[in-house]
């Protein structure tokens, strides 16, 4: 307890915050996490019925900012039919047609995650698509990989992006390993990187990819959802990346500027505005509703 300098300040760009808790915003408030973007995906339960997913995008764009705000944390979105709903007749169409009155929305920062799960024909036609729902709104995209057979999924992956036409600069391909990262960064999109706790990719292999390759176009997150996962990968391994000796400056840019840069192409995002700490006011309500369960509400000028 030598130092009361604040943590850095870090954005996690990858995370499922509707599944999580309280605890976890303040635990990641408390860590640096000062901004967050949460991709439209699949909830665990397959969905049969469109309006579930109109319910669902309204929630990111409405409730969950509002949650993450009284916490501190700046809440961004992106919104998609996800790649393995959309092997499900039931939903996709309908889906697709739902998405453009959300993608013009405050708060809605890309098109994802969209991509490939299985690499079906039917995920290959809702890829495409959904790319051109992004030219035509000028967001930039969010792209999951497969988590079998990642190289050739990201390979084609990489196909689906030239073939579209789309300005490769608005390009996330997220979930990358060792094998699949040298392949992104020959293009001009920027690689995510998904920090988990067991399998995947882990802290130390994460700085080993950023002592070969460098900070630039590289982003970490936590995809922290309803499974087993930590949403303090972020910190923990900015944490690691310091005991490893990384620069400061290229610590930085991977947990802040880099994720600002990129979501800032959305015009929806303004840098100048996440420089500076929002003020928690927990006596707001969203549309009646209050995080607090009787507890004195932080007020501006009271956060600790
Ligand atoms: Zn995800």
């Amino acid at each position: 307890m030598t130092s009361m300098k604040p943590p850095m300040k870090m954005f996690d760009p990858h995370i499922h915050m509707t599944s999580r808790t309280t605890d976890d915003y303040q635990a990641m408030a408390a860590a640096g996490i000062a901004a967050v973007v949460e991709p439209g995906f699949w909830v665990g339960q397959p969905r049969t019925h469109v309006g579930t997913f109109e319910d669902y995008f309204a929630a990111l764009i409405g409730w969950e900012r509002f949650r993450a705000s009284q916490f501190g944390i700046r809440h961004y979105c992106t919104i998609a039919l996800n790649p393995k709903e959309a092997n499900d007749p039931r939903v996709a169409d309908g889906v697709i047609a739902l998405i453009p009155k959300f993608l013009d929305k405050d708060g809605v920062v890309a098109v994802g995650e969209i991509g490939f799960d299985d690499m079906t024909p039917a995920e290959d036609r809702y890829f495409a698509a959904q790319i051109e729902l992004a030219k035509r709104h000028g967001l930039p995209v969010l792209i999951h990989t497969p988590h079998r057979d990642k190289k050739r999924g990201t390979e084609r992956t990489l196909a689906v992006v030239k073939e579209s036409g789309i300005a490769e600069e608005l390009v996330l391909v997220d979930h990358n390993t060792e094998e699949t990262l040298p392949l992104v960064l020959a293009t001009g999109c920027w690689a995510g990187h998904s920090i988990y706790p067991d399998t995947k990719m882990d802290e130390a292999r994460m700085v080993a990819l950023v002592e070969r390759y460098g900070a630039e176009r590289i982003l970490i997150n936590s995809a922290a959802d309803w499974g087993v996962s930590d949403p303090l990968k972020v910190p923990k391994t900015a944490a690691l990346m310091r005991e490893r000796g990384i620069a400061e400056a290229a610590i930085k840019t991977i947990v802040w500027s880099n994720p600002i840069a990129f979501f800032a192409q959305s015009g929806k995002l303004d840098p100048a505005e996440l420089g500076e700490a929002p003020a928690i006011d927990q006596r707001r309500l969203h549309e009646g509703n209050s995080v607090l369960r009787g507890q004195t509400p932080v007020t501006p000028g009271t956060e600790s």
